[in-house]
């Protein structure tokens, strides 16, 4: 099939407080290695009301152009609002791939937006490559991380794609990079706005940044009581990280869920892993795989 027409990379970024959030960072960096390989270029869509400095740091995280769609009624996220932005900008620029963050939004976007352009989607990717033929290679994981699978959408175009969190490194900022800011007005009739949030309320019990944290002491099952899991907590503190646990761990009450890593936990990317008495089941492993360095204290060899 001829996808000539189509060209370069749209990165679609999530604000989290006015400021780009985490993921969008990281979808950056997945971005800019696929843009060295196809020789395209990288551009930023920035929706929201007052986007301005997020737009700048766009460009200061690896975007070579931003489009920016500043307009009062983007101010929070809509589905319909977004859904419909994405698909006019797509349908002006024919980016060859549009990637999102795997956050809830983004994957609600990336579906609904696949289905308005009529192409295909992949779902939470933690690798990214690029095929002899230009496409993606996108690597998911299936059977709840038991199985890699490689996937590519070799019938239609554009490409969308949402990767999974802590799976990418962010490029490192280069303070000062400027480069164009598009402005685009783009009309959202307010017929197609089915859905409308009333309030958003901030989780307060969340005290725990695993994902940001660079040292990460976890402890499972084999740490055998609540008692001896005060030395992983001990352990952590020391070296200035936070705590991690396993399910079994959780669901014993040794420390709250939202320490929990893996499948139903939290996906984490420290420099540093160091796992006691954890046995390395495929639902845990596939939380922290990213991990730089991985260190596992276990009186089983043998254990994954
Ligand atoms: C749908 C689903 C989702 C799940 N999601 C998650 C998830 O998000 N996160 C998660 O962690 N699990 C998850 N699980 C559970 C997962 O399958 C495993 O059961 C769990 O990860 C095992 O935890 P563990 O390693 O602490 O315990 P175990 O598997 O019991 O391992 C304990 C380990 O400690 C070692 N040990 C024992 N004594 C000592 C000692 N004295 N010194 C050193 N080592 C010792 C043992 O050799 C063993 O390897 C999920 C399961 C399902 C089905």
């Amino acid at each position: 099939m001829d996808f000539s027409k189509y060209k370069n990379i749209l990165v679609y970024i999530e604000l989290a407080d006015a400021k780009i959030a985490k993921i969008s960072l990281e979808v950056l960096g997945a971005a800019k290695k696929i843009a060295s390989k196809t020789n395209e270029e990288l551009i930023a869509v920035v929706t929201g009301s007052g986007v301005a400095a997020a737009a700048a740091d766009a460009l200061t995280y690896g975007a070579d152009k931003v489009i920016a769609v500043d307009n009062a009624d983007c101010a929070d996220f809509n589905l319909d609002v977004q859904t419909e932005i994405l698909a006019q900008i797509a349908a002006k620029y024919l980016p060859s791939t549009i990637l999102l963050g795997a956050t809830q939004n983004g994957k609600d976007l990336a579906g609904r937006l696949a289905f308005r352009l009529g192409t295909g989607c992949v779902s939470d990717a933690f690798g990214v490559d690029v095929d002899e033929a230009g496409n993606i290679v996108w690597t998911c994981a299936v059977y709840g991380g038991a199985v890699y699978t490689d996937m590519v959408i070799d019938s239609a175009r554009p490409q969308i794609g949402s990767l999974r969190s802590a799976a990418f490194k962010k490029n490192e900022p280069v303070p000062g990079k400027t480069g164009e800011i598009i402005q685009e007005d783009v009309k959202v009739s307010p017929e197609i706005i089915k859905v409308k949030a009333v309030e958003s309320v901030k989780e307060i019990s969340e005290t725990v940044n695993l994902e940001e944290a660079e040292v990460i002491v976890t402890g499972g099952r084999g740490m055998g009581s609540a008692e001896n899991y005060e030395l992983i907590k001990e352990l952590a503190k020391l070296l200035g990280g936070e705590v991690g646990a396993t399910r079994p761990v959780t669901e014993a009450g040794w420390v709250p869920k939202i320490h929990q890593v893996g499948q139903s936990g939290k996906i984490v990317s420290p420099k540093l892993y160091i796992a006691c008495g954890v046995s390395g089941a495929v639902q845990h492993t596939s939380g922290m795989t990213g991990s730089d360095y991985i260190v596992a204290v276990n009186n089983v060899e043998e254990a994954p």
